[in-house]
């Protein structure tokens, strides 16, 4: 469901923090799989096809990456042996350098254009 996602993107905002209460944080908050920066360009949809609640989401022609919505994903990780490239992570994986892309796939849910331009400001690897 599209709509509002204000306080998916604060919770995101707060466990972008690298200190203990981020951490707490992040536990407390259903953000359970991102997609993140080897997704750019890619968009093969592997993912997509295994998904058994269709919360992986882009829009064809506008869209560099896929989005997993933080509201809707039920933490059941088979998109993640399914990425060709290694994009998927569960919130316990996901390596620091890539951690605000919880922050971009909440954020396109509810403003795509201010999500896309983070991952059009995405370098390459980073
Ligand atoms: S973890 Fe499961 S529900 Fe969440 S995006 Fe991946 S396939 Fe979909
Ligand atoms: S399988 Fe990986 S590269 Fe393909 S669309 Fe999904 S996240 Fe992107």
């Amino acid at each position: 469901m599209l709509g509002t996602y204000e306080n998916s993107e604060a919770v995101a905002l707060h466990t972008s923090s690298s200190s203990p209460s981020g951490s707490f944080a992040r536990q407390l908050i259903a953000m359970p799989y991102v997609i993140t920066e080897p997704c750019i360009d890619v968009r093969d949809q592997a993912c997509v096809t295994v998904c058994p609640v269709a919360c992986i989401h882009f829009d064809v022609g506008k869209d560099r990456k896929l989005y997993i919505d933080p509201k809707e994903c039920i933490d059941c990780g088979a998109c993640e042996p399914m990425c060709p490239v290694r994009a998927i992570y569960s919130e316990y994986d996901l390596p620091y350098k890539w951690d605000r892309f919880t922050r971009i796939d909440a954020l396109w849910y509810r403003d795509k254009d201010a999500a896309r331009a983070m991952v059009d400001a995405t370098p390459k690897g980073r």
